[in-house]
């Protein structure tokens, strides 16, 4: 990996317009949603340009009307029609499809949300990246499934990655860009989930219901599960690796169960920065919506002696073996991230659809590394067949564990 892509130029100070287009992919979610929160707050500010979802065609088009989008795009092409019976009287463009999908990506919007979730969301960022845009970046799996190729295709389009997730986003905060050389260690806080002190012998039977239930977010299901299984975490440990001028061994993993403190970076004089804020996602999102300047957002203001304590734990790595996965997925390199990203996908889907135990999430995600040759990745195309075989294998080892 070239070390020159990780560097400081990719948050660049662009020249920002007073007044952005925004085009949202994945705006039906929980961090689609809080944008468009953001963005009807300062309507003098922002106009919507596009809008896209998976299949959720009401919310879609109530999204779209209100903010008057110019396109709706819905990924589902069995949904066109209902769309375009949604918008209908409307002065707004429906499409539905993965070309409709990237087309959205493609419109010269000033700021474009990435917040598709899962590894489909990489073609739409990739085509807003190879524009050269301002991509404010909520989907870790993007990066995890094809970091170094993404990352590159940033520094040759001249696009720039600003950081949504909310420990990138106070790393982006607190890290000297200047003098990565003095930072000895960054710390990601993790909120451990809703299970970080639950007896490992009451995890086998964790329920869906119960793992998406999180204690201090409000998040999408996936996410909540990989937050649940700690994935997330690892997930998060490999993003960091891409996005920031920093070596595997310097990242560092600790359990802050009241998620006010969203990471920390350590210099080398002794000094620790940490950017704090009340678990709330718009602070991050308007962050980077308003970047380079801050902006007014409306989560709730932080009072420490309201919280009183800060605690801090070191994760157990057997209730929660997915950190010391992530870690070897790291060093290992190559189509091993891709690899972990695809399969934990389809591990989560199976626990959610009641197909696998809690405890196993984690168990296929090893067996599926352990089953696939792992090789260097030469293009984009080995990202997707790596994707796609690793789906397929994955089914089977999730086929063999089907309760
Ligand atoms: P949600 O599940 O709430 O929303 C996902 C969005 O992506 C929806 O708009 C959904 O549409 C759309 N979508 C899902 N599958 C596809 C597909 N195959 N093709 C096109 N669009 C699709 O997720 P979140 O908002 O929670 O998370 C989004 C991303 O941000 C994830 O990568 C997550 O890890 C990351 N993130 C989330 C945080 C959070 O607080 N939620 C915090 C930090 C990072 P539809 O509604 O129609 O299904």
């Amino acid at each position: 990996m070239n070390i020159s892509i990780r560097e400081k130029d990719r948050f660049k100070v662009i020249d920002t317009p007073e007044h952005k287009d925004i085009t949202i992919l994945g705006s039906t979610g929980s961090i689609g949603t809080s944008t468009l929160d953001l963005i009807s707050r300062n309507p003098e500010k922002y106009s919507v340009k596009a809008l896209t979802a998976n299949s959720n065609v009401e919310a879609l088009a109530k999204q779209a009307i209100a903010h008057n989008a110019e396109m709706a795009v819905i990924a589902d092409q069995d949904k066109y029609s209902d769309l375009k019976e949604a918008l209908h009287g409307h002065n707004i463009i429906a499409a539905a499809g993965s070309e409709a999908l990237n087309e959205a990506a493609d419109t010269s919007a000033d700021w474009v949300m990435s917040s598709i979730v899962g590894a489909a969301g990489l073609k739409p960022t990739l085509t807003a990246i190879r524009r050269g845009a301002t991509i404010a970046l909520a989907n870790k799996e993007c990066l995890v499934c094809a970091g170094e190729f993404m990352m590159q295709q940033v520094e040759d389009c001249g696009a720039t990655i600003l950081p949504v997730d909310s420990e990138h986003n106070a790393i982006f905060q607190i890290f000297d860009f200047d003098e990565p050389e003095k930072i000895e260690k960054v710390t990601l806080t993790a909120s451990g989930g809703p299970f970080w002190n639950k007896d490992i012998a009451d995890m086998q039977y964790i329920t869906p219901v119960e793992a998406i239930k999180h204690p201090n977010w409000s998040m999408g299901v996936k996410i909540s599960v990989d937050s649940a299984t700690m994935m997330n975490k690892g997930l998060e440990l490999i993003e960091a690796y891409y996005m920031f001028p920093i070596e595997k061994e310097q990242l560092d993993i600790i359990i802050h169960p009241e998620s006010i403190i969203h990471s920390m970076v350590s210099y080398i004089d002794g000094s620790v920065l940490a950017q704090l804020g009340t678990p709330d996602m718009r602070t991050p999102i308007s962050y980077t919506l308003g970047w380079p300047h801050r902006m007014n957002a409306p989560s709730k203001k932080l009072d420490l002696t309201e919280i009183g304590q800060l605690n801090f734990i070191r994760p157990d790595k057997v209730k929660f073996p997915a950190i010391n996965i992530t870690r070897e997925v790291l060093q290992k390199g190559g189509s091993a991230p891709t690899i972990l990203n695809a399969s934990n996908e389809i591990a989560v889907k199976a626990f959610l659809e009641g197909q696998i135990d809690f405890l196993d999430i984690t168990k296929v995600v090893e067996k599926a590394l352990d089953t696939i040759k792992i090789h260097q990745m030469t293009c984009l195309n080995d990202v997707h067949d790596v994707d796609e075989n690793t789906r397929i294998v994955t089914g089977e080892i999730v086929e063999g564990l089907k309760k």
